[in-house]
């Protein structure tokens, strides 16, 4: 590995102090799970290491009934997975913690860390666009909030500038009669899926015809990819499982899947049929529990 120059700032406004001075120059490091990865592989080799997980006020989740949940970019998956108010509020981002890595990694990764080093097989991403999350950046020049859903570039491309960092991630409280599911194709507990799926359905007030959908899937692209094709088929309909079929079937067709060691394109095409099913009809069974 290269050597670096180590700085380990105490405030936002200093982390964001040093980005400013060395820009491209610089790199941010949180819980280390994926950039001293990628730097032993020599993919990256900044000339200086911004420690940010000393940052306290980074470290937070809270929740009101107004402004929703809010989850600071510091907070570990592991605080995530066993926080009481996102088991009450939001259990479906604790059961999606509870599958991703080891404890270890649970342990040291921060959600900051996951959803800015931008792999395509992450499982939080998905998720949060499936619950229309936001992000908030700060810079010097200010912040500015995005959406989940326009966070993802390209592989390991995320719409974070050289001297931005993520402070804050933010999921609104859900319309009522609304379920949300994720679930992925694990060969054992904890790997990074195959693929993944995260499902929200919003049911009209007589719990029988769908309101709203959303459908999102990992690694089955270069990002986290939404099939709005997909959702329209659910739109406006009494929900059956023919209809999960053909959207599954549309999700399928839309979907550019990579081949690997893990599976083929044309077995990763065959599990988001399977998946954007069974993740489905656990989205609408809880909007009917809602
Ligand atoms: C063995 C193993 C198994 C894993 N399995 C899974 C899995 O099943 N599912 C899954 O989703 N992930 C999985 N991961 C990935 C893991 O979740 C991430 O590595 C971890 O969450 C990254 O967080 P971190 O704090 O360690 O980030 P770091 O590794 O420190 O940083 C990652 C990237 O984010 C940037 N960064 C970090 N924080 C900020 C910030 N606040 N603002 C701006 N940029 C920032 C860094 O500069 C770097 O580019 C696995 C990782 C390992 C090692």
């Amino acid at each position: 590995m290269k050597d670096f120059e180590y700085l380990a700032p105490k405030t936002i406004e200093e982390a964001l102090s040093l980005l400013s001075q060395y820009k491209e120059e610089a790199k941010i490091i949180a819980g280390g799970q994926s950039m001293l990865v990628i730097m032993k592989q020599g993919l990256i080799a900044p000339e200086y290491l911004i420690d940010i997980k000393g940052i306290s006020a980074l470290d937070y989740i809270t929740y009101d009934e107004k402004q929703g949940l809010k989850i600071g970019a510091l907070t570990t998956h592991r605080d995530i997975e066993k926080s009481p108010i996102i088991q009450k509020h939001f259990n479906v981002l604790s059961e999606m913690e509870r599958n991703l890595a080891t404890i270890q990694t649970r342990n040291w990764g921060t959600i900051g860390g996951n959803l800015c080093h931008g792999d395509p097989a992450g499982d939080p991403a998905l998720l949060l666009i499936a619950l229309n999350a936001k992000l908030k950046l700060k810079s010097l020049a200010g912040e500015r909030l995005i959406f989940m859903e326009n966070f993802s570039k390209d592989l390991l491309e995320v719409d974070l500038g050289s001297e931005e960092m993520l402070t804050e991630i933010q999921v609104p409280i859900q319309k009522p009669r609304t379920g949300v599911a994720h679930e992925k194709l694990m060969v054992m507990q904890g790997d990074a899926g195959i693929v993944g799926a995260a499902v929200s359905i919003t049911l009209r007030p007589e719990k029988e015809t769908c309101e709203d959908a959303r459908i999102v899937l990992s690694n089955v692209s270069s990002v986290p990819y939404r099939t709005r094709e997909a959702e329209s088929r659910l739109i406006g309909k009494v929900i059956n499982d023919t209809l999960f079929d053909e959207a599954g079937e549309i999700a399928s067709a839309g979907a550019d899947p990579p081949s690997d060691v893990h599976g083929s394109a044309e077995y990763r095409r065959e599990m988001i049929k399977v998946f954007v099913k069974r993740v489905g009809q656990k989205a609408l069974e809880r909007a009917m529990q809602a």
